[in-house]
């Protein structure tokens, strides 16, 4: 069978997402005709290979071990087949096999977020909004309830009690994230609010001090607004531009034209590890080394890599390495620049005020060693405390097992978006992507997909993604995004697919 009668499509919906969504589907469903959903599909001979090559993978992720092939006719393409009757299978199949990571069952890892058991318009969260910000494990919850239970006061600060309790809880976080990313120790670890306010760091304390009028900084096509814009302002003052690493039709960055953009005025390369719009994996190693052949730093924007993979910043040979907290299951308002030791010894600080200094008379100042020199004023003190405690949480899972997952999952979400027709994935199918991707549906605004997706209880993102360059590159002002986190599950993604089927 390649396509079923609406109401054959609302039976299936509600196996899937439980009575009251089958009913809801059931309504939505019914009467439609699967060609009223669009033109075909977008599966390839490439992207069925690369399914296959996952569905036939070790057992141990849920639905593998069986070629698609097998849920519809001998020799049917898979990417003819029925989705809603292949997701049915899969997903039958996916709860019965209990994926696990590491040995640890995505159910119990799911346990461990309260908030995963929230229902939303009667429906169960599918919560696919992960590059935007992830959800907390009770450790986390529990960590800052306990830090402002027991521990507060402000760090460094008094000879008390509670000032050593909070100074050990903030100290000992910048070693829990030092180690997380393999930095070489604490000092190296700078404490900010987020991945933006590190960006902005690094401009104005490291670059900005070294820009003349002419001077170059290199970006690519690929960057979020927060890797754009603090360049933008530092070069408008200084009389300096940017330059940017064009990607191709897939969203991978052509090496070839990024190595051809360094001359002798460049002075700085900053750089996102993974498009938060595509979930395209920016080739790091390799543009650093040719950054560090004519002598230029580089910034990794590690924000939706910092979660997704294990991180080395001193095998990648990042100068910097920035990323925010709160993408990686730990509070809001905290997040972390990395620095090489003999770098962060060079700055300017950009902000001043108390904590940085170690001396002030009205004439001048005399600051503290790095790190502390760029943390003015009073940190978030619990959130780094969230911080540690969260990074402790995803080590004990194990990166490793947490990236082989999530390539799994995006492998099933790339693969069933294909095969939806009038949807149109952005980039290459058969490109490697972390935690997001981005597609548009013929007739459909990005922003009415996500609101109906709602209606089901699915959560994704719908708009520009502070990407609007590397949407453009596309010739698209707007997509839709979902992004994925280890606590998703492959029957979270094969329900959206339903729900993008009948919606
Ligand atoms: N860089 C990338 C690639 C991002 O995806 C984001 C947020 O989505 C940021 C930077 C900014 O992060 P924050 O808003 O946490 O500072």
């Amino acid at each position: 069978m390649i396509y079923e009668t609406g109401a054959a499509v609302a039976g299936r919906g509600s196996d899937l997402l439980g009575d009251v969504g089958g009913e809801a589907l059931a309504r939505q469903g019914a009467g439609r005709s699967p060609a009223s959903f669009g033109a075909a599909g977008q599966s390839t001979p490439l992207l069925e290979k690369l399914a296959r090559s996952y569905w036939t993978e070790p057992a141990d992720y849920a639905g593998v071990g069986q070629s698609p092939t097998s849920f519809g006719a001998a020799g049917q393409s898979p990417a003819l087949m029925d989705y809603t009757d292949r997701s049915g299978e899969l997903s039958r199949r996916a709860s019965a096999a209990q994926p696990t990571l590491g040995g640890i069952s995505v159910e119990s890892i799911r346990s461990d977020f309260p908030i995963l058991s929230e229902r939303v318009g009667g429906y169960p969260l599918i919560f696919l909004d992960n590059a935007a910000t992830t959800q907390r494990p009770n450790c986390v919850i529990e960590r800052i309830s306990r830090y402002y239970g027991r521990e507060h006061s402000n760090v460094h600060r008094g000879a008390h009690e509670l000032a050593s309790r909070a100074t050990d809880a903030y100290e000992s976080a910048r070693s829990a994230v030092a180690r997380f990313i393999g930095a070489e120790d604490a000092g190296s670890i700078i404490f900010v609010r987020g991945a933006t306010e590190g960006i902005n760091l690094v401009a104005n304390s490291f670059a900005r001090p070294t820009l003349r009028p002419g001077d170059e900084i290199i970006l690519t096509q690929l960057e979020h607004h927060a890797n754009i814009v603090p360049w933008q302002m530092i070069a408008s003052e200084r009389g300096a531009r940017l330059v940017a690493a064009p990607v191709d039709d897939c969203g991978q960055i052509i090496l070839s034209e990024y190595e051809k953009l360094f001359n002798p005025r460049t002075r700085f390369a900053s750089i996102a590890h993974v498009s938060n719009a595509l979930g395209t994996v920016a080739p790091v190693g390799e543009m650093i080394a040719i950054a560090h052949r004519r002598g230029v730093p580089v910034c990794v924007d590690g924000a939706q890599s910092a979660a997704h993979m294990p991180v080395d910043v001193r095998a990648m040979d990042a100068d910097f390495y920035v990323f925010s907290g709160h993408k990686a299951c730990a509070p809001t308002g905290i997040g972390a620049v990395y620095g090489k030791p003999e770098l962060l010894e060079r700055g300017v600080p950009y902000q001043g005020g108390g904590n940085m200094i170690e001396d002030v008379t009205l004439e001048r100042t005399r600051y503290q060693p790095p790190p502390r020199r760029y943390e003015a004023g009073t940190g978030n003190i619990a959130g780094a405390a969230g911080l540690a405690e969260a990074l402790e949480y995803l080590t004990r899972i194990g990166m490793r097992e947490i990236e082989k997952y999530e390539d799994a999952l995006m492998l099933r979400l790339v693969s069933a978006l294909a095969d939806i027709p009038g949807l149109r994935v952005i980039g290459g199918l058969d490109a490697r992507r972390v935690c997001a991707v981005s597609f548009v549906m013929a007739g459909r605004t990005p922003e009415e997909i996500g609101r109906r997706l709602n209606e089901y209880g699915i959560a994704v993102r719908a708009g520009h993604h502070c990407a609007q360059p590397c949407l453009r590159r596309f010739g698209l002002e707007e997509t839709v995004r979902p992004s994925i986190s280890f606590y998703n599950t492959f029957n979270e993604i094969d329900r959206l697919a339903d729900a993008l089927r009948v919606i």
